[in-house]
């Protein structure tokens, strides 16, 4: 029998005018996401999108199709369906063969139609009767339970087919990426920056990473962390670059020239002004960090506020409200954690002073950088000198992508 993916758009369908565009950049997404499975066609009818397989390959492939396209943000739901010829003796053979044994497992079950071809003879009403009464002669163990059916039988009759189907299950929702724009998240090699990658990007946004190393302070094996990172990210955001700025030597000036319970303030601003000047160059709109509220000395309100001043592009912090611990858990459900984890050093983590203050003030924050007048050309040089790392689309590990906490 043969299957093919309907897919259910979310939000979007909400999106008015913009439509078009999302759905073009979702086709693309889904397109691109099952490229590897066989000859599959995606198209759109009736704000639904189809994925079908066109050849054997594909066919063979729906399985894992299926498992890719869950992972495709600004889909609402998704099902598997039996395609079949549009007769009801073929609907019934259909029906039975896709749902039989579900339909066995089940004691209530109601069956829904849905006639787009209003050229096929019978209505939805009488459809969803006949089709059922066939159903319960097949399994005179069920009760039809309109209300609250614990398996629903659906049969949707359109242009090119019947389709029957069980219930939707639901897509990673969200909204296509790159239909809000583009964003640099500064990705470092914690468990925090690359989730706030996956929430971005679940808002639409298209996101490259930007990674600060200080070598020889930090390793290579660090930098190829976060390039693996990366890479376990661009399964949901797509290709994508990772700028990595040599930082030793304005994180080295800043050590030797600043008051030390300032030290990681004036740090984190210097590292968003560099990020600024690479974004300003990509028409990156926004900066993404990981930073979740009171986390650590620099993720005070206070100091965060010193941070937002540095330079003028909006930060964006999707964990700001959320608990390590929840963090961690979608870190888990995405593929990054056991990435996250290991044991390599971060730029942030050197040279940080025992006691930082958690209540800096912009004043003595910029009388500090007042005193350091050689720190803007070493920033300049170190956005110049950014290495650019081309990091390929992997496909999105298992149990990624679905949101619920
Ligand atoms: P993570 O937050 O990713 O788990 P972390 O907790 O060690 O790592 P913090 O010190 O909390 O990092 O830094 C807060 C945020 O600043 C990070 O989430 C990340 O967005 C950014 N950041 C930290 N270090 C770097 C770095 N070396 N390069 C780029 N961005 C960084
Ligand atoms: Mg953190």
């Amino acid at each position: 029998m043969k299957e093919i993916i309907l897919c259910y758009q979310g939000e979007m369908a909400l999106k008015g005018l913009n439509r078009a565009t999302f759905e073009a950049v979702l086709s693309k997404a889904l397109r691109y996401r099952v490229r590897e499975l066989g000859r599959f066609q995606v198209y759109k009818a009736q704000s639904t999108m189809y994925v079908e397989p066109r050849d054997q390959e594909a066919e063979a492939n729906v399985g894992e199709a299926y498992e890719r396209v869950r992972k495709v943000f600004g889909l609402a739901a998704l099902s598997r369906a039996a395609v079949c010829e549009k007769n009801f003796e073929a609907i019934q053979a259909a029906a039975e063969e896709y749902l039989g044994g579900a339909l066995q497992k089940a004691r209530t079950f109601k069956v829904e139609a849905k006639r787009s071809d209003k050229s096929f003879p019978m209505k939805s009403p009488e459809l969803c009767r006949e089709l059922g009464g066939f159903l319960l002669a097949k399994h005179p163990h069920l009760r039809v339970d309109v209300k609250h059916p614990e398996l629903t039988v659906m049969v949707e009759v359109r242009d090119y087919g019947a389709y029957i189907h069980g219930p939707k299950t639901p897509g990673a929702g969200g909204l296509p990426v790159g239909t809000s724009g583009r964003a640099i998240n500064m990705l470092s090699g914690g468990i925090d920056s690359p989730v706030a990658a996956w929430f971005m990007a679940r808002r639409g946004l298209a996101l490259h990473h930007i990674h600060f190393a200080s070598p020889p302070y930090t390793s290579e094996a660090a930098k190829q962390k976060v390039a693996d990172l990366a890479r376990i990210v661009s399964g949901y955001t797509g290709n994508c670059v990772l700028y990595v700025v040599p930082y030793t030597k304005p994180q080295e000036y800043i050590r030797d020239n600043a008051p030390d319970v300032l030290f990681t303030v004036l740090m984190r601003r210097s590292m968003m002004r560099i990020a600024n000047r690479v974004a300003k160059e990509i028409d990156a709109k926004a900066l993404v960090t990981g930073e979740s509220l009171a986390q650590v000395a620099s993720q005070t309100l206070m100091a965060l506020a010193c941070t937002d001043a540095a330079q003028d592009l909006p930060i964006l912090r999707p964990l700001i409200g959320l608990d390590k611990t929840e963090i961690v858990e979608v870190a888990r459900r995405i593929g990054t954690f056991e990435t996250s984890i290991l044991p390599y050093e971060d730029c942030c983590t050197i040279f940080t002073p025992p006691h930082p203050k958690t209540k800096p003030t912009l004043a003595e924050i910029e009388a500090a950088e007042a005193a350091m007048p050689g720190l803007a050309g070493l920033e300049e040089t170190a956005a110049r000198e950014v290495e650019r790392i081309r990091i390929e689309m992997e496909p999105p590990r298992r149990g990624g992508a679905l949101f619920e906490l």
